[in-house]
């Protein structure tokens, strides 16, 4: 009896919302940081509320917990309100972030140590030396020069990376390039192009393309294996290194002393470098002013929003890759309205919508694009940034939006921050270590800890609870 009603309490959907989980987290995140660090996640099994998911090694562990698991669990639970946990696993280890609105709680198996310790620790098991082939990531063969589509918000980046792909040698001017803006706007598919560019017409020029969070991790391994040397060697070896989203860098002091090393060893030989990050050298917090200084010595160039033009012409030129798909204008213009955050969730909006229709065998119109798409098109009618809320806060409370990112101490400012941060945490999909990076590089416990204060005095003082809750729906309102 026993028997039978676990196996009909037992849902064989959890693996089907995995499936979804992982494909926000694709989007979320792009591919690469997709292909490096989500994709080797596998999950095991989810019991009484708890998802249990198991990673190859502890290093992973750590890395997935500091920057990952925030989301993992926020998106689970949006696919499972019965979840509460997520335990990462390696070997048996459980360690659990938990879900503070869920009812049942459990005490964390353990507490995730400071990062970089957590890293040199986790990366003692891996004792492997460098493998020359498995540094530069593997590139997107779609991310070409002739699949960019080129708009004003874009031109000036697009241009950059052109002279430098096609120089011989190092571009005049160009070096470093570095490339900066928003998430999905093309930093990575300009970086891909070049390298195919270059490795087509010049495959003698060794071109080197990784993310800074797996330069970081190479690094530390090296550390652990006493093989500096050979990192560093192989790195000056390149002619042409490019480092993916540098912001990850920031804050990691020994990291980003190797790569300033690194740097100037590659620039004062005359190779040639491309870096992107999310925001422009000068403003990379965490960063040491000299490192971010050199960052910007040679060509700056950023990616703006997306235009409408743009969009409509990226979904175009998409949508002549795909044979056979039927999709009227009035849907492409539809979409190129509608969703304006970023490439990548346009073109997953597109795909979602073909396949779609291939699937149905239907022909894809206005109503079945609203039907498949209103999960998308709801997050982007109303979504609300950090920034939004750092203004809307800091005007509440008459202080200066900067005293946002200051550490200053006295109650009249941290309090405000502390409910920024809070409903930061509630309103946005941002991961702690993101919002703590949007508020002057705090560390994701001052989030964790400034989320669990603001809980504690709302339930403690109506009056503040009403202040917390009128500027939520203000802010919801004027999304
Ligand atoms: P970023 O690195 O800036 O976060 P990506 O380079 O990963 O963004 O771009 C996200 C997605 O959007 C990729 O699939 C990329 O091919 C596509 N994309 C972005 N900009 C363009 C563009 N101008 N033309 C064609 N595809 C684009
Ligand atoms: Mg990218």
């Amino acid at each position: 009896m026993n028997e039978i009603s676990s196996i009909q309490t037992r849902r064989p959907d959890h693996f089907a919302r995995w499936e979804r989980v992982r494909e926000r987290l694709r989007v979320s995140y792009g591919e690469a940081i997709f292909k490096s660090w989500l994709q080797p996640l596998k999950l095991a099994d989810v019991k009484n509320g708890q998802a249990m998911i198991t990673v190859p090694t502890r290093f992973m562990r750590e890395w997935i917990i500091a920057h990952y698991a925030d989301n993992i669990l926020r998106f689970w639970c949006q696919e499972d309100q019965t979840v509460h946990s997520v335990d990462i696993f390696v070997k048996a280890e459980p360690v659990a972030i938990h879900n503070p609105n869920a009812p049942v709680q459990h005490t964390p198996h353990a507490q995730p140590a400071g990062l970089e310790a957590a890293m040199l620790g986790a990366a003692a098991n891996e004792d492997k030396p460098i493998n020359p082939d498995s540094i530069s990531a593997p590139l997107d063969p779609r991310y070409t020069f002739e699949n960019f589509v080129v708009g004003k918000s874009n031109e000036l980046a697009h241009a950059a990376a052109r002279r430098v792909a096609e120089s011989a040698t190092v571009a005049p001017g160009s070096n470093p390039l570095f490339l900066y803006g928003g998430v999905g706007l093309g930093k990575t598919h300009l970086m891909h192009a070049i390298a195919w560019h270059i490795r087509k017409t010049d495959p003698s020029r060794k071109v080197i393309y990784l993310s800074a969070e797996k330069f970081m991790y190479l690094f530390i391994r090296a550390i652990r294996s006493k093989d500096t040397m050979a990192f560093k060697e192989y790195f000056r070896s390149v002619d042409v290194l490019m480092v993916d989203d540098v912001q990850f860098i920031s804050g990691k002091d020994s990291t980003q002393e190797e790569f300033f090393h690194t740097f100037n060893a590659l620039v004062d030989q005359n190779k040639q470098l491309i870096i992107s990050g999310d925001r422009s050298p000068a403003d990379l917090e965490g960063m040491e002013e000299r490192v971010r200084s050199r960052l910007g010595w040679g060509l700056v160039a950023d990616v703006h929003a997306t235009t409408y033009e743009l969009r409509l012409g990226i979904l175009q030129a998409k949508l002549e890759k795909v044979p056979g798909a039927n999709v009227p204008a009035r849907v492409l213009e539809f979409l190129a309205h509608k969703i304006t955050s970023n490439v990548r969730e346009l073109e997953g909006a597109l795909n979602r919508v073909v396949a779609h229709a291939t699937l149905i065998g239907g022909a894809v119109t206005m109503e079945s694009t609203q039907e498949v798409l209103h999960d998308i098109l709801r997050a982007n009618d109303r979504r609300i940034t950090i920034e939004d809320i750092q203004k809307k806060v800091a005007a509440h409370f008459n202080i200066k939006v900067s005293d946002m990112h200051s550490a200053r101490r006295s109650v009249a400012i941290a309090r405000p921050r502390q409910i920024a941060m809070y409903l930061a945490k509630k309103l946005t999909t941002k991961s702690l270590p993101e919002i703590g990076r949007k508020f002057g590089g705090k560390d994701h416990t001052t989030v964790m800890h400034a989320v669990k204060r603001i809980d504690e005095l709302s339930r403690g003082d109506k009056e503040f609870a009403d202040d917390v809750e009128l500027l939520m729906r203000m802010l919801q309102s004027a999304a």
